[in-house]
């Protein structure tokens, strides 16, 4: 059987790129990052459940302590608030954490190469291009050449979402033979057990079921 890596968030689109694969009928080889994000904790409760859902290979957790460190951040505990107000606001660029995809990416391919796996993917799409530059297609462009040096290529970096927006990828999702598990997945960036419905990641998640006219099946703080 094919083997994919990805990193899964727990967050809808990493999420829906598993059950893209698995539908392509690879075996999906997660990791699972955790970098000292004020959400961490809750997204990696969501990603395992995503995990078990889909019947992915089992998780590996990758504790990357050193981010919340070194790196500046709002996303990061113990540094400035996450902004709240629309995904396209410029504050939103306060939640970039710098280099991070970059990290990921050469730890999935590292894995990659250590299981035989031939395809790593990356769940980024239109809609990340604004704020974050490590989701962009120069970037994921360039990485995919990096990846393929580094692995004397035999490891590819993919992102089939590039170029989609988040109702694109919902409606994949949707698409899907069986219910895809939105109720177990986890968008919100701050440091609460319920979503609350008000920053940048929680307002584009909800615009996207909204045009889609479906209900978001998580539970939002009142
Ligand atoms: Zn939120």
């Amino acid at each position: 059987m094919k083997k994919v890596v990805l990193g899964l968030s727990g967050g809808m689109d990493s999420s829906t790129l598993a059950g893209y694969y698995l539908a392509k009928g690879y075996e999906v080889y997660p990791l699972i990052f955790t970098y000292g994000s004020k959400h961490n904790q809750y997204e990696n409760k969501s990603a395992f459940k995503v995990v078990e859902a889909l019947g992915l290979h089992p998780a590996k957790l990758v504790k990357l302590d050193f981010i919340k460190e070194l790196f500046k951040s709002n996303l990061l505990q113990d540094q400035e608030e996450i902004p709240e107000g629309h995904y396209a606001d410029s504050n939103m660029t306060k939640t970039v954490v710098p280099g991070r995809n970059s990290i990921f990416i050469t730890i999935m391919a590292g894995y990659a190469e250590s299981i035989g796996a031939e395809i790593i993917a990356a769940g980024v799409h239109a809609g990340d291009h604004h704020i974050y530059p490590d989701c962009r297609p120069e970037f994921i462009n360039a990485m995919c050449k990096t990846i393929l040096a580094s692995s004397e290529n035999k490891v590819h970096l993919e992102a089939p979402f590039l170029n989609y927006t988040k109702i694109d990828i919902l409606k994949i999702g949707y698409a899907f033979a069986t219910p895809f598990p939105y109720e177990l997945t986890r968008t919100c960036y701050k440091d609460q057990e319920l979503s609350c419905g008000k920053c940048g990641s929680c307002q584009e998640r909800l615009e996207a079921f909204n045009l889609l006219g479906k209900p978001d099946p998580i539970e939002y703080e009142k």
